[in-house]
């Protein structure tokens, strides 16, 4: 059983060795010549302290001398610049460490901040549909922009003041070994209290990640844009300021009792230190009074005996804060090293503009958490220049459906084929490229209304004719213009100088940018939901000019303007429940006829 034990501990030391390997990686490649002056001036800082306490000792048995015999020969000067002139170089040096130190951790922080977000947009999309994934992120982004710092400092510090005691610990030891002895014995009872707490605040920590997530939520609710107005006419403030301080609450009351509970047990630990402290004085105090010591060896072994305790403080208080560091960047490398599954599998293919058709094969999926599937067993073609409409309840799978021919997920079974391709088999990047989508919730990008439209494609060389071009198509050209500073203008309500737009506005823009990218799929989810009539009107009668033969994937509840598409796929409950061009459906009296009727029932009224 011991053995078992201790291999696994031994398993457990090799990985913490492994993440400080690793972390120290991270630090110096950051910022190696900053790193090196780091760990330089710590290591020198510790010669200082020392050499500031023997200077004094000289200067104190100079001034004794000086005062109590009559020599005239004695040099105080010397000693007591020198005392100024250590003590200038330590003040110095600490102040310049300071600034190294600033400075190496702002480009870490940069480095760290560059890893969390290249991990954050290639990571699989599935993940945002996990609250495990959110926990992940939200402790890696709180931990990894400083915590491999911490652990070289913590390192480099345990090195200084390995150093320093040695050094304090050998003068003490001339005076007697006893008192080098207590030294250390008088601190391990505030060490063993770091390494307990650290556990147990961690562990606190990580278990409290999901309520201090929920606390954010409802801070945002009461603070951000987009919920005011709701909560203003619901009347929500009080009831989510009641929420969040429940939440808050739960969190911080827990913490306060596990530092409350530490408080009391340092000060437990403190008196062991005051004895000692209480001891070495009485013992210091005794030999100068029966002269075995000069007053300036008395000032020497206090202020060594002072500085000792501090050293150790500082070297256990390091390697209880490795300890800590140990715990807490195993959550930023499990962020960092979450693996992406929607990659291109061997043997990979170059793709480029459709040439045939895309092919959906027997494709199912079920979101995680979901108990059935939002796609199930569908199957269907689309030739290249088809315009196609997907029609449904709400819940039908429409929008997943088109998750998943742009590969966010990956299907739990069936294929989908760009031109008889296995898009698994395609670099996803490169696949996406050949698509141009508005989402139900498209972006609204607080920058400058000609960059909104740009981001279609943001490696256009000369995009400015086409981004105007693009404005003209979704009718919202005219508006642009006439903004302070035309395309130039930052719109929404985030910046100074900017210009908020209706939604129906912003949703035009979206528009715009789907058109401005040369993508030769076109999905549009749900275009019109806040277009005027008259835009609509004119989008939809001019449907098959503005997408340019482009082959389209059309979802609409909006069923005038479905019925223009070559061939309608009409969706329940995740599966293909008819399909074929309006006039058919119609007479086949289904689900499409029965929605189409109600619908424009209303109108026929
Ligand atoms: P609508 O017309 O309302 O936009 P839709 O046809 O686009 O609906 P989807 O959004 O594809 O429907 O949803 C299909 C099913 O999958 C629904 O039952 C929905 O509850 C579920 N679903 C959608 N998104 C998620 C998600 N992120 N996590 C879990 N389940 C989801």
């Amino acid at each position: 059983m011991s053995k078992l034990l201790s291999a696994k501990n031994a398993k457990l030391m090799k990985e913490k060795i492994n993440l400080f390997g690793e972390s120290l990686k991270l630090v110096w490649k950051s910022a190696p010549g900053w790193t090196f002056t780091n760990i330089v001036m710590s290591v020198l800082r510790s010669v200082f302290p020392l050499l500031l306490i023997w200077l004094l000792k000289e200067v104190v048995d100079d001034v004794t001398r000086a005062t109590t015999s009559l020599s005239q020969n004695i040099n105080l000067v010397w000693p007591i610049a020198a005392v100024a002139v250590i003590w200038f170089l330590d003040e110095a040096s600490s102040d310049f460490s300071g600034y190294v130190r600033k400075k190496q951790a702002m480009k870490l922080e940069i480095y760290m901040y560059g890893l969390l977000h290249f991990k954050a947009i290639r990571l699989d999309l599935i993940n945002f549909e996990r609250p495990e994934y959110f926990d992940c992120l939200t402790r890696a982004s709180r931990e990894a922009p400083w915590r491999p710092n911490s652990i070289l400092n913590n390192l480099v510090s345990m090195l200084r003041g390995l150093l320093s005691l040695l050094l304090m610990a050998g003068l003490i030891f001339t005076l007697h070994w006893t008192l080098a002895v207590l030294l250390l014995v008088a601190n391990i009872p505030g060490i063993w209290l770091r390494l307990h707490y650290a556990d147990i605040l961690y562990n606190f920590q990580k278990q409290q990640t999901p309520e201090s997530r929920k606390s954010s939520y409802f801070n945002w609710l009461l603070t951000g844009d987009r919920p005011s107005r709701e909560l203003r006419l619901f009347g929500l403030g009080n009831y989510f300021i009641d929420l969040f301080k429940k939440s808050f609450m739960k969190q911080k009351q827990e913490e306060i009792d596990i530092i409350k509970r530490r408080t009391f047990i340092e000060l437990i630990s403190n008196l062991f230190k005051a004895s000692a402290l209480l001891i070495t004085l009485l013992f210091i105090a005794h030999l100068t009074i029966s002269r075995k010591l000069t007053l300036g060896q008395m000032t020497m072994f206090l202020l060594a005996f002072r500085q000792g305790m501090i050293y150790i403080k500082d070297l256990f208080g390091s390697m209880a804060g490795l300890y800590e560091d140990s715990l807490f960047i195993d959550d930023t490398f499990e962020f960092l090293n979450l693996k992406e599954n929607v990659t291109a599998a061997e043997p990979v293919i170059k793709t480029g503009s459709l040439k045939k058709k895309i092919s959906v094969e027997n494709l199912s999926f079920t979101y995680p958490g979901n108990n059935f599937s939002a796609i199930n067993n569908v199957s269907f073609e689309i030739k290249k220049g088809e315009i196609i409409a997907l029609v449904g309840p709400n819940g039908a799978g429409k929008s997943t459906l088109v998750r998943l021919l742009c590969r966010f997920y990956d299907p739990d079974s069936g294929n989908v084929k760009y031109d008889g391709q296995n898009i698994r088999n395609i670099d996803p990047e490169e696949y996406r490229k050949q698509f141009s989508v508005v989402f139900q919730d498209f972006m609204l990008y607080n920058l400058s209304a000609g960059e909104n439209i740009r981001m279609g494609n943001i490696d256009e060389k000369n995009p400015e004719d086409k981004i105007r071009s693009s404005a003209k198509t979704t009718g919202v050209h005219d508006l642009i213009d006439h903004l302070p500073n035309g395309y130039e203008t930052i719109i929404g309500n985030l910046f100074d100088d900017s210009r908020e737009l209706s939604w129906g506005e912003w949703q035009k823009i979206a528009l715009a940018r789907a058109l401005f990218r040369d993508a030769p799929v076109l999905i549009l989810d749900e275009p019109s939901s806040a277009l005027d009539a008259d835009t609509e009107y004119d989008i939809f009668s001019r449907f098959r000019e503005i997408v340019k033969g482009r082959t389209s994937i059309l979802i609409s509840h909006r069923f005038t303007n479905v019925s223009l598409a070559d061939r309608i796929i009409v969706l329940d409950k995740g599966s293909i429940a008819e399909t074929g061009t309006h006039d058919e459906l119609m007479r086949r009296h289904g689900i499409y006829f029965t929605m189409f009727t109600k619908q424009s029932s209303r109108f026929n009224k």
